[in-house]
């Protein structure tokens, strides 16, 4: 018998029903999309808490996301690697930022040419395509499901990971798209990932992989529709070009539009006591930063649903 449906099959659902299941539950996922249509598939999924609000319960799931993400690129698990990253700042920042105890050794260094200083850190990056198959191979059932509402998910525990959509399930007005867009071309031999912080002309950011490099992007708060826009894809091709002029006539594989699940207030990570002696432990609501605090999220979705 089920013990915990998990209704979402993106980052956050994936990971909490690997805990979930290695603390011995009997999970499945359900999943109104295949993992590549998910909003956690067009994801850079660099760690980084992109817009996130500071507070103790957020640098906990971001310091043990970390964490999790070294462990597993030390065991080779498919689709994980370690970038050196540098974010470039414009204007000087003078202390480290709030989320830095959690990623290791961070170094804040003088900048050159338009950037008055720099923060340097090891980011470990989740290829989306390869990592979220792999979770779907670790939680063994997952099946393809769309709920209208969660009371109608038949299991003594569910877990409500539905991102966007969980704004009008849970019937949160807190929840808003952002919508971000990426340009995927080929590696000219980047190992680097660079992020221009405050650069004027948009969001600005360079992340290789294994075969590829993401280029960044857009952060639309309230715009919830994916709509291609190649003009908008040329304008981050040439932002990035600027950055790294190496990327110069880079070939366009592929261009990526998803809607971030924002929440003012933060994520919703938190048990309800439903009729019937039933729980409901939320999930959703990552924003920009849903790999980053994937694994921390999890660990503490497992200890709302069974403890
Ligand atoms: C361009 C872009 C770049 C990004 N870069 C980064 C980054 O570098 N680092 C980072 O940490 N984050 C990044 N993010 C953010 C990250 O993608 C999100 O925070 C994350 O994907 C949210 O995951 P989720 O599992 O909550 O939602 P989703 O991936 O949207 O998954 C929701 C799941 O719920 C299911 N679902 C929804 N409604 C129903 C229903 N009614 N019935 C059944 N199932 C349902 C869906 O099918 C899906 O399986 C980026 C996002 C974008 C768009």
């Amino acid at each position: 018998m089920t013990d915990v449906i998990v209704v979402g099959g993106g980052i956050i659902g994936l990971t909490a029903a690997v805990r979930l299941r290695e603390r011995g539950a009997e999970v499945t996922v359900w999943t109104a999309d295949e993992p590549e249509q998910t909003v956690s598939s067009v994801a850079a999924a660099v760690w980084y808490p992109t817009r996130t609000e500071g507070d103790p319960r957020v640098l906990r799931w971001a310091t043990d996301t970390y964490a999790e993400f070294r462990r597993q690129i030390d065991a080779g698990v498919p689709g994980t690697l370690l970038c050196p990253t540098r974010n470039l700042h414009r204007h000087r920042v003078t202390q480290l930022p709030w989320w830095a105890p959690a990623a290791g050794q961070v170094d804040l260094r003088d900048g050159t040419g338009p950037y008055a200083n720099e923060v340097g850190f090891l980011a470990p990056v989740a290829e989306m395509g390869v990592y979220l198959r792999w979770l779907a191979r670790q939680v063994k059932h997952v099946e393809r499901r769309v709920i209208r509402r969660l009371d109608e998910v038949p299991a003594p525990v569910v877990v409500n990971a539905t991102g966007l959509a969980a704004g009008r399930l849970c019937g949160d007005p807190a929840v808003r798209p952002a919508r971000g867009h990426v340009v995927i071309v080929e590696n000219p031999g980047l190992d680097e990932s660079l992020r221009d912080s405050d650069d004027p002309a948009g969001v600005t950011y360079v992340h290789p992989r294994s075969r590829d490099v993401v280029l960044g992007g857009s952060f639309e708060v309230g715009r919830g529709d994916t709509d291609p826009d190649p003009a908008e894809a040329a304008a981050i091709v040439e932002r990035c070009t600027r950055l790294v002029p190496r990327l110069t006539g880079a070939k366009v594989l592929a261009d990526r539009i998803g809607l971030r699940p924002v929440r003012s207030g933060g994520p919703r990570v938190e048990r309800e006591d439903a009729p019937g002696g039933r729980r409901i432990v939320h999930a959703y609501g990552h924003g920009g930063a849903g790999m980053t605090l994937s694994w921390g999220c999890a660990d503490e979705v497992t200890r709302l649903a069974l403890d």
